[in-house]
């Protein structure tokens, strides 16, 4: 089994990819919560939904959010009697979050309620959401410390970060499966994710770094950051906010006391011996992910690099690595 961890664009392009090569049904994502949001008393959780919208091939990529080709025609009619909407939501996208609701509401969690949307939408792949319990996101701003949407969307993360903390963190246990899927792996990937509010969020779950730490897979990670910035998102105001380097190195840094490779961007290049002092290996590739090759290619990096897993878990590859 190949456990990732996720957080939302970067992580779905690199999961397409490892979809493609591994047996969906030996490939387990654990996806942050902490950006998880109500809005309108609908639950929505929008790194979970990535990722299944991009395993099932319905995303819309050109957004990074919502399904391809969605209507807003409800959030336009709750403009005219709020006429204050600022996180979109489709009326297909919306769908999901009534469903889950509607589920959480009748005392199913939201694991439960992940593995029924993954069913009915054709994901073969396990999406498990770091906790079932309340988490939540928040930013410490200038302006007052406010939910990670509300930074990152209403405000367009133009504030500048005083510190983040993770609400509900010190109650919140992993859900159902997830230390297994760590203990267990052949092999764990962090995902190519905001470092700070996506994996760093995983992170910080009870227990988490403990079982990354004490699992004999592999560990491989990809750097989210390219020629000293983000592709998309605010993981250099997050970074720099929180005094770390805005680089591929600043990301092996917090990464460096459970990971054993750090696959950067050739762009990056000159960085990879100041990486190796940290103890990690280095493997430098194309990081970007553009097409649906570039996808497939760099999850090929991530499963073929420094790999001592075994012959069994080969064959499982489906394309003959
Ligand atoms: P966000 O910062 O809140 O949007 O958090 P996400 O977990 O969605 O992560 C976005 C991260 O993915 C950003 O830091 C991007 O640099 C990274 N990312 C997006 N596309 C790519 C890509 O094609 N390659 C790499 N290496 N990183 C990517």
């Amino acid at each position: 089994m190949i456990t990732a961890l996720a957080g939302g664009v970067g992580a779905a392009k690199l999961l397409v990819g490892l979809a493609r090569i591994v047996d969906p049904k030996d490939l387990t994502v654990i996806v942050n919560t902490g950006d998880d949001i109500v809005l309108h008393g609908l639950h929505v959780s929008p790194d979970v939904d990535i990722a299944a919208y991009s395993l099932a091939g319905i995303v819309d990529e050109e957004k990074g959010w919502g399904i391809r080709g969605d209507t807003f025609h409800c959030l336009e009619s709750l403009n005219r009697y709020t006429g204050s909407e600022w996180f979109n939501l489709g009326d297909k996208d919306l769908a999901t979050h009534i469903f889950r609701t509607d589920l959480l509401k009748k005392g199913y969690t939201l694991t439960e309620v992940t593995q029924k949307v993954c069913a009915a939408l054709g994901v073969g792949v396990t999406i498990l959401p770091m906790t079932d319990a309340k988490f939540e996101t928040r930013i410490v701003t200038k302006q007052g410390t406010m939910h990670f949407e509300e930074y990152m969307v209403k405000r367009g993360a133009k504030d500048e970060v005083l510190g983040v903390e993770f609400f509900g963190a010190e109650n919140a246990e992993p859900s159902e499966g997830v230390i297994a899927a760590i203990e267990n792996a052949e092999r764990v990937v962090i995902c190519p994710s905001n470092p700070v509010v996506s994996i760093g969020t995983i992170l910080s779950v009870k227990g988490i770094r403990e079982a990354l730490k004490r699992t004999k897979a592999p560990k491989v990670g990809v750097s989210p950051i390219i020629a000293g910035a983000p592709i998309k998102g605010p993981a250099d105001k997050l970074l720099r906010g929180l005094g770390h380097e805005v680089s591929s190195f600043g990301v092996a840094e917090l990464y460096a006391d459970f990971l054993d490779t750090f696959i950067i961007d050739v762009a990056d290049s000159s960085g990879k011996q100041r990486i190796e002092a940290l103890g990690l290996n280095v493997v430098v590739t194309n990081t970007l992910m553009r097409s649906l090759e570039d996808k497939v290619q760099l999850a090929k990096s991530v499963l073929k690099n420094n790999f001592v897993g075994s012959g069994a878990f080969l064959y499982s590859l489906r394309h003959g690595l």
